[in-house]
């Protein structure tokens, strides 16, 4: 019996369009605007790849993991492989490296480098076409909501005091933004009576009106997960993101039957957002272009789950990357822009959606994705 997933490498027909030129680039040291409160310099760096095709077109991506191994694997060793393919071909494309996924550690950088390819590819259909990628995904909605996460919670930046998160909280409140996050469980080990403070802090200083969320990046025993949201339920908290160590699913699954605060997960994937879903572990499922396989998996987890009535949410550094899945999909939704990244693709791309009263983004509507690098920014921070 024929068996049909292992048709890797059939005969296809000629595309119109080909794959000509692939390039990632690592960039450093880029200045971005500092958070409010720190006057002091702030930098990011970033991996960007550029795609063309042989009739001109050109696609931009970049990724959700920023080691420099992601760019010498497109460049040596997955380019090669893809010079004269159809970029139209989204599906076809990741099957000619399946094999490769299961090699640990390869993993994380391989899914990143694929999920560059296909976000690129899929910029170069929107422009080959004139429409915009959102269009290309469906087209549900031409605004969607966002949240901000602040508190200068990135890797290597100082933990804010209570205070400071709050006199911030209100800062970027004041400016029309409606719904906050901010990250729990940082402390060396995960303390949630602190984090209950902060979080009281910032519900203090934005009043009854403002939606506020957590982050807990996996970090969290059951237990430590349990009494934050015991302990937070006064405070009107709306969703609680990957508390427990894994997104292990009957854990979560547990702990959604114990609080009132939705749980939502699946952008640090371990367990796959089906498992996710069969064992009833999340309100909210948040698939991640840029970590994950671009817009043809987006695409794919929007699917399996509006067939368990569950929306989808974003929770990443990438947000206007994932602006177009939660538009172009009926189940989408909000999009996080986390401030010390967003500030990152201002300094970064030309044109990036802003925020507008009342908590939303109005969604490109240029053809492909909209994100153009600014002139000169490859050649002036470009790691050679
Ligand atoms: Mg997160």
């Amino acid at each position: 019996m024929l068996n049909q997933t292992m048709l890797y490498e059939t005969q296809v027909l000629e595309g119109r369009q080909k794959i000509a030129r692939v390039t990632a680039r690592q960039l450093k040291n880029i200045p971005i605007q500092p958070p409010p409160f720190r006057d002091v310099p702030d930098k990011e760096g970033a991996l960007l790849l550029q795609i063309e095709t042989d009739d001109g077109v050109v696609g931009w991506s970049t990724s959700g993991y920023t080691h420099p191994i992601v760019v010498d694997l497109i460049n040596k060793h997955i380019t090669p492989r893809i010079l004269g393919e159809d970029p139209f071909r989204t599906e076809r494309i990741p099957m000619l490296f399946d094999r490769h996924t299961y090699e640990r550690p390869l993993g994380r950088a391989l899914v990143s480098a694929l999920a560059m390819i296909d976000i690129a590819l899929w910029d170069i259909k929107g422009k080959t076409v004139g429409r915009p990628v959102h269009h290309l995904l469906g087209g549900a909605r031409d605004r969607v909501p966002v949240y901000v996460t602040h508190g200068a919670a990135y890797d290597g930046a100082p933990v804010y005091s209570a205070e400071e998160l709050a006199a911030e909280a209100a800062h970027i409140a004041s400016l029309g933004i409606t719904h906050l996050k901010n990250t729990v469980g940082r402390q060396a080990v995960p303390d949630p009576d602190d984090d209950y403070r902060r979080m009281k802090a910032m519900r203090e200083a934005v009043g009854p009106d403002v939606k506020l969320s957590m982050d807990g990046n996996l970090r969290m025993s059951i237990d430590q997960a349990l009494r934050l949201c015991k302990l937070c339920e006064e405070l009107d908290i709306s969703i609680l993101e990957e508390p427990i160590h894994y997104n292990e699913p009957a854990n979560l699954a547990y702990l959604r039957t114990q609080t009132n605060i939705a749980i939502a997960a699946a952008e640090n994937e371990k367990f796959s957002a089906r498992d996710l879903l069969v064992a009833g572990a999340v309100d909210i499922i948040q698939p991640n272009v840029n970590n994950d396989g671009g817009y043809s998996a987006g695409l794919r987890t929007a699917t399996l789950a509006r067939a368990f009535n569950i929306p989808l949410g974003h929770g990443n550094g990438n947000g206007p990357h994932n602006i177009a899945l939660h538009a172009g999909v009926a189940n989408g939704g909000m999009v996080e822009y986390h401030f010390h990244k967003w500030m990152a693709y201002n300094a970064i791309f030309k044109q990036v959606p802003q925020p507008v009263a009342g908590g939303f983004l109005d969604v490109s509507q240029q053809p492909g994705l909209g994100l153009e690098p600014k002139d000169g920014l490859i050649e002036e921070y470009e790691v050679k």
